[in-house]
């Protein structure tokens, strides 16, 4: 069996789960069925099969309803221009980090998008503005830890990991994001 079918076979075997599967079981089942040892590969399909699993619930959600939360090491620390405040960081589209595309997107799309270090922020925003669905740009502990706690919620996310993590100046897939920002509205209640 290739590896992609290994990666289909742990998507059936968790999708009667949904959005309860945990990210250490479905890492835990891709390192099982797949044979591959690779830590940062492990994880990024992990990341992949939950997407899988939670992509429908994400598309039933009204744009409006869903939240972008990016991360503020993207930002090109000396030169940034954004504000900050209890919402995150205000980006002043001055060009000089990715999020500036980032945040073009997402007002394209008409969802709303924050700016923030990570975990405690994101569940203070998220109690204010109360998203039905949320898309995530972040590394795998970050999206490990949101993944968790907004299954205890059922909320939907979808997640993109960074292409370079660290603190400072990383890095993202800007068409990997873009596709998931751009998810469409497929017969969406937002119920
Ligand atoms: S584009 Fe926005 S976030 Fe990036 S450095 Fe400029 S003001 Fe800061």
């Amino acid at each position: 069996m290739g590896v992609r079918e290994s990666i289909q076979g742990v998507i059936a075997r968790f999708a009667s789960l949904g959005l309860s599967a945990s990210v250490t079981d479905v890492a835990r089942a891709v390192a099982e069925e797949t044979k591959i040892v690779d830590e940062k590969w492990v994880n990024f399909t992990a990341v992949t099969v939950i997407n899988s699993l939670h992509k429908e619930a994400v598309m039933r959600v009204r744009k409006k309803d869903r939240a972008v939360f990016l991360p503020h090491c993207l930002r090109n620390a000396e030169e940034c221009k954004a504000k900050i405040d209890e919402e995150g960081y205000h980006c002043a589209r001055c060009g000089k980090c990715s999020l500036a595309r980032l945040v073009e997107e997402c007002e394209k799309n008409g969802v709303k998008w924050f700016i923030v270090g990570g975990g405690s922020a994101i569940f203070e925003i998220m109690k204010k503005h109360g998203p039905k669905a949320v898309i995530g740009v972040s590394c795998f502990p970050e999206a490990k830890l949101a993944i968790e706690r907004l299954s205890e919620f059922k909320i939907p996310l979808q997640s993109v990991l960074l292409s370079k993590a660290g603190c400072v100046d990383t890095r993202v897939d800007l068409e990997e994001a873009f596709e998931k920002i751009r998810l469409p509205e497929a017969g969406a209640g937002g119920e």
